[in-house]
């Protein structure tokens, strides 16, 4: 890298409560020449409340792969850059992934400033194991959709954390219950860091119940953090098995359905009878 290079920050903003931006992200906008944003009106707003006036860039997603080049093109006469989303960590269900990795692609300085994000903040907050865990972002919008990417995270062990919108998450418990389970554990964690900031943990039927008690629980911007299956509980019975159980002594006495899904999925018929009369009788 030459000296007349530039160098891109990667810096996070508050996700509500403005006083948790760091001493150094304000360093850095007073620093730079330039604040690539997905909203500028909105991110001028925000830094005009910390008193920084500086030129925007519009980076958002529909067109940072092209701007992305643009802006390589500044960095690279020796442009410093900060690039902020809307809210918390930049990339992180937010733009600026392509533009990060052309950077390193043509060994430009990329320089991250830690700060808010909502993921984290939740998962510290959620009383869910936080040792190994794994981020999804937003589950897709459609329901079959949805209930698919569930059911591809049936046997995840570690604790899940989703995005989730204010108009979805109603239908989304509903195929969570549908495709975990009932009694799966989870935690919503609403408006973090702003004045209605709600932290509920309960089993899925029930925080389905609580929600629709009053419509005001279902507002503003959340975090789903979702236990991972404890497959101590069950002596490592695979969840697909314990479905098809559940399913099958519907229609069938347990000594049936138990033989059934021992002959489908490789177990013991006394375990899965067991684990019946413990868990599903
Ligand atoms: N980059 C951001 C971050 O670091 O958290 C996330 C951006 S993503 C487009 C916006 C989503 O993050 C919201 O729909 C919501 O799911 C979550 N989110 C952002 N701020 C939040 C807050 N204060 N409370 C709960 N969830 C929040």
């Amino acid at each position: 890298m030459n000296n007349l290079t530039g160098t891109l920050y990667i810096v996070a903003t508050p996700i509500g409560n403005l006083q948790d931006i760091t001493q150094r992200a304000l360093d850095i906008f007073s620093q730079v020449d330039l604040i690539a944003a997905e909203d500028t009106r909105h991110s001028g707003l925000l830094l005009s409340h910390y008193g920084i006036k500086k030129p925007f860039f519009a980076l958002h997603d529909h067109n940072e792969q092209h701007k992305a080049d643009l802006l390589v093109e500044k960095l690279q006469q020796g442009i410093n850059i900060a690039l902020i989303s809307d809210a918390g960590t930049p990339l992180i269900s937010d733009p600026g992934f392509h533009l990060v990795r052309k950077c390193r692609q043509v060994d430009i300085k990329v320089v991250p400033l830690p700060g808010a994000c909502a993921a984290i903040t939740a998962l510290c907050a959620s009383g869910i194991a936080s040792d190994r865990f794994c981020f999804e972002g937003f589950l897709p919008a459609k329901t079959k959709a949805r209930c698919d990417k569930l059911e591809s995270l049936l046997e995840e062990q570690r604790t899940m954390i989703f995005y989730e919108s204010t108009h979805r998450i109603l239908d989304c418990l509903k195929d969570i219950e549908k495709v975990f389970g009932e009694d799966r554990y989870l935690v919503l964690a609403r408006e973090i860091t702003k004045t209605w900031e709600t932290i509920k943990g309960d089993k899925v039927s029930a925080l389905r119940s609580w929600l629709e008690e009053d419509p005001n629980r279902t507002k503003g911007e959340m975090v789903l953090i979702i236990e991972g299956i404890q497959k101590q509980d069950n002596n490592d019975i695979s969840s697909q098995a314990i479905k098809a159980l559940k399913l099958l002594v519907k229609e069938l006495p347990l000594k049936k359905a138990a033989a059934i899904v021992a002959e489908l999925y490789g177990y013991k018929k006394n375990e899965l009878y067991q684990l019946g009369l413990e868990h599903l009788e």
